[in-house]
């Protein structure tokens, strides 16, 4: 019996260990799988994309994003400012980007119509690299294991849905325009993101007011626009509102940025 009951403590402590962290917005995160062990497998899925599905020639799209991409990662702290950070823009059409463990960052051309200046791709890019930051991959893989099922970690990055499910580039591409990439994101990563991009984007010298009009363009464009920008998303006028709320605390960081010098001039044309 006292092996038992040790047994059962040891299961006790693993599930307090791993449930116990807490996210930069302070909610509480279920967190138990290796970051090391994702970004690995991240990084061999990025590669994948890169090699199967076509990528941008046009030099002055590349450029308008690497420019705003670099901007927002330079405002990263520790360890994220230490990664190798890595963008693929990707020719298609569709309303989409994504960033996954390790830094590893993907955009689509089709967002290049909704966004209407580098203030709010920043907007966007700042959201997707929160979702890394903020480690929700992690949480993902955490809870899916916790089922047991053996979920491939590229399936829970690019469109975890399909549990179980081992997508190749090509197939994560397909269902991509129908499901979108990460599909699997709860609506409280989604908020925390907002919160965590909006200060990356005003750390960098971009306007966070810009966020307001780049989400609602995002939400009329919803026939195209995937499940990261939609269905799991905070209601349009909630996600406004919250995103509003947070301007006393993010407008003072964009002025700093300004004053500081950090003023991005990344042109979309
Ligand atoms: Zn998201």
């Amino acid at each position: 019996m006292p092996k038992i009951h040790l047994l059962i403590s040891i299961v006790l402590v693993a599930f307090a260990v791993a449930s116990c962290s807490s996210s930069p917005t302070g909610r509480s995160q279920m967190i138990w799988k290796s970051d090391k062990e994702l970004e690995a497998q991240s990084r061999k899925a990025f590669n994948q994309m890169r090699a199967s599905m076509p990528l941008s020639t046009d030099r002055k799209k590349i450029d308008f994003v690497y420019c705003v991409a670099e901007a927002v990662v330079a405002v990263l702290d520790p360890p994220y400012s230490d990664f190798e950070w890595d963008l693929a823009v990707f020719d298609n059409d569709a309303v989409n980007a994504f960033a996954m463990p390790g830094g590893k960052i993907g955009v689509f051309t089709g967002i290049l119509k909704v966004t209407e200046n580098q203030h709010q791709l920043a907007a966007v890019i700042g959201h997707e690299i929160a979702h890394v930051t903020a480690r929700h991959s992690n949480e993902r893989a955490s809870r899916a294991s916790l089922t047991g099922i053996g979920v491939n970690v590229a399936a829970i990055i690019l469109g975890g849905g399909h549990s179980g499910a081992t997508y190749t580039a090509q197939q994560a591409l397909d269902a991509g325009a129908a499901v979108g990439i990460s599909l699997p994101h709860t609506r409280g990563q989604e908020s925390e993101a907002d919160i965590i991009g909006l200060e990356y984007m005003a750390k960098a010298g971009f306007d966070p007011r810009e966020s307001v009009p780049l989400w609602q363009r995002m939400a009329a464009s919803s026939e195209k626009a995937p499940a990261e920008f939609l269905s799991t998303h905070p209601a349009s006028e909630t996600r406004i509102e919250n995103l509003v709320s947070e301007w006393p605390k993010t407008l003072p960081m964009y002025n700093e940025a300004i004053e500081e010098g950090r003023i991005p001039t990344c042109s979309k044309e």
